[in-house]
């Protein structure tokens, strides 16, 4: 592939909107471009790293006896009300009427349509078990898209739905949907976790998480590194018990020194590690008159999510409030913390507190914190330096690292993570609704036990890109970058050598299959490296009349700081 005939579009600054540094590269290394609020052009460049992801996931799912097929993007409601969902899934779902005014919906996921086609198509015991996948667009209409590709309102899922006889056939077909997933995030070449997640309503343990490990992932997984325990947040936090933590309560009892104090000390006073969710924290408002004086003090203790209004917490009326959890009252937090209750806001404001507990501490910046005595403030504490957005960070939960873990093979860490993929038991939810029936030896009609697994297809390119970056741009694993290696000959349009050289490295690495491209577009040396680094390209050879003259080109690899200079032969030899 020659630079000039494919099409390489870079820019010096990402655009103000975004804000993790994947999607700040995928812009600026032109993979994508921005249609509307989370719908993207897949440019030229992106596209080549989707479809290697595509292929590796194709390969592994058909290596695991899947069927690829592809059912359609714009769904009759009739199948998503036979299963409820077309009304019960709320404005995620994107719901259009046709010229004769029937609804249809733009598909999230299929469930529903590869029921109807299971029980059209399955009807013997014989022609189970079955697996039948897609690589198709989905659309839904996120609350907040944001990040690019990670959270995107159309997007590029992989979903697979397997069909069994029974319990133990679906349990198998879980299995084999884990190791392929296990195959295609290996193959990939990023760090992640299988992380154990709800079953919900169908109960079990057979629901995983496939999580990409980033510091800017939106989920939190909770691990124990002395053994596999591995589960999402959620799942971590309804086995762990609910009672606030005497722990932090302890170390907010140490006297705290009035005055100035840094993120670590009053990490130090929480008694936990920066970057690390705290939970418990004690919080405390003052109520005040119209005239402005205090009058009295309500205290939470409380994890829940995001911002909330005063009233929102004083009625208890708060997404994430967990059973029980409750207010405490004024004497309690005297008597338990050995001080009057304090209060966590932004400076300046000194208004009740806006923010409840449910923040990391590295979420927190710029907060007066301490307890309600004259001069017994902590000021200046600023908690979020050099952190991420508090979008970012995880909420407060109830599992500390630290904690034992609950199959007491240690104690619990916690990092971020991004979700990739997701298997998923599904019983006979939607073949009993729907009617998915298969006659078993006897003659006898049985619901089909299913099992749906999905991987984000877009989403991968971020979390790669999130987990595989430096200052100058993105640095791909080699399994899933746009080209594997890019020669920049300088004076490809000067030198006779130069081109014959470069020409001729270029279609050998091609013969052997290398996807290579050979930047003949005349930039300048700088700006070309600039470029290459900037999309990540893992190989870059460069040839100059200098080195052709030594007999060498120089090799480098993206993460080298260094290139070396190699034989002609030798450096093809390396790619190889
Ligand atoms: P999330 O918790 O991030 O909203 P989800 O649990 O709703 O994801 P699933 O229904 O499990 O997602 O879908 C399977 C996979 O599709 C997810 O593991 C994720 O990789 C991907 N995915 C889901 N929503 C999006 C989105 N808005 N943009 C890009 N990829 C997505
Ligand atoms: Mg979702
Ligand atoms: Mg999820
Ligand atoms: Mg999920």
């Amino acid at each position: 592939m020659k630079a000039s005939r494919f099409f390489v579009s870079t820019l010096k600054e990402a655009p103000a909107d975004a804000e993790v540094v994947s999607h700040k590269l995928m812009m600026r290394a032109g993979l994508i471009k921005r249609l509307s609020a989370g719908i993207y052009n897949y440019m030229p460049m992106g596209l080549r790293v989707i479809r290697k992801v595509e292929a590796i996931i194709r390969e592994e799912m058909n290596r695991a006896g899947a069927v690829e097929l592809l059912m359609p993007v714009v769904q009759p409601a009739e199948l998503w009300q036979e299963t409820g969902r077309f009304d019960k899934m709320g404005p995620e779902l994107l719901r259009v009427k046709d010229r004769h005014d029937r609804d249809f919906i733009i598909q999230p996921t299929s469930e529903e349509v590869i029921t109807d086609i299971a029980r059209q198509e399955l009807r013997s015991y014989k022609q189970l078990p079955r697996n039948f996948y897609h690589i198709q667009t989905k659309f839904r209409d996120e609350r907040r898209p944001r990040f690019g590709v990670m959270r995107g309102r159309e997007f590029t899922m992989k979903d697979a739905y397997s069909f069994d006889r029974d319990k133990d056939g679906a349990a198998k077909s879980y299995d084999a949907m884990f190791g392929a997933y296990r195959a295609i995030f290996d193959r990939f070449g990023l760090q992640y976790r299988a992380v154990a997640a709800d079953t919900g309503a169908i109960g079990g343990d057979l629901s995983h998480e496939f999580q990409v490990i980033a510091d800017t992932g939106e989920d939190a997984i909770v691990y124990c590194p002395d053994s596999d325990y591995a589960a999402n947040i959620e799942l971590a936090e309804a086995v762990a018990p609910a009672a606030p933590r005497a722990a932090a309560g302890a170390a907010l009892a140490k006297t705290p020194t009035p005055g100035k104090s840094t993120c670590e000390d009053v990490a130090d006073l929480l008694g936990v590690p920066l970057q690390t969710t705290v939970k418990s924290l004690v919080l405390a408002t003052d109520e005040r008159n119209e005239a402005g004086d205090i009058t009295g003090t309500t205290v939470w203790l409380l994890l829940v999510r995001g911002d909330h209004s005063l009233n929102e917490v004083k009625t208890g009326k708060l997404p994430g409030l967990k059973a029980g959890w409750r207010f405490a009252t004024v004497g309690e937090i005297e008597e338990h913390f050995g001080c009057k209750p304090g209060y966590l806001g932004p400076i300046g404001t000194r208004k009740p507190v806006k923010v409840i507990a449910d923040r990391t501490v590295a979420a927190m910046s710029d907060f007066i914190c301490g307890a309600n005595a004259v001069d017994f403030h902590y000021t200046g504490a600023n908690w979020g330096r050099d952190l991420p957005e508090p979008d970012l960070v995880a909420d407060i939960r109830n599992v500390l690292p630290g904690d034992p873990s609950p199959d007491g093979k240690g104690t619990l860490a916690i990092q971020r993570g991004i979700e990739v993929g997701h298997v998923f038991y599904l019983g006979t939810k939607y073949s009993a609704a729907m009617s998915a029936v298969y006659l078993d030896e006897n003659g006898k009609p049985q619901p089909m036990e299913m099992g749906c697994y999905g991987i984000g297809v877009t989403r991968i390119l971020g979390a790669a890109i999130e987990q595989n970056h430096d200052e100058r741009g993105i640095v791909w694993p080699a399994a899933i970058a746009p080209f594997e290696a890019v020669i920049c000959p300088i004076g490809y349009d000067r030198s006779d050598d130069v081109r014959a050289a470069a020409d001729q490295l270029h279609d050998a690495l091609a013969a052997a299959g290398i996807d290579v491209i050979l930047d003949d577009r005349g930039e300048r040396p700088g700006a070309m490296f600039a470029d290459w680094e900037l999309i990540g390209v893992p190989w870059r050879v460069v040839i100059s009349d200098r080195g052709l003259k030594a007999g060498t080109v120089e090799v480098q690899g993206r993460r080298e700081a260094e290139a070396t200079a190699l034989p002609v032969a030798a450096a093809a030899d390396t790619l190889k």
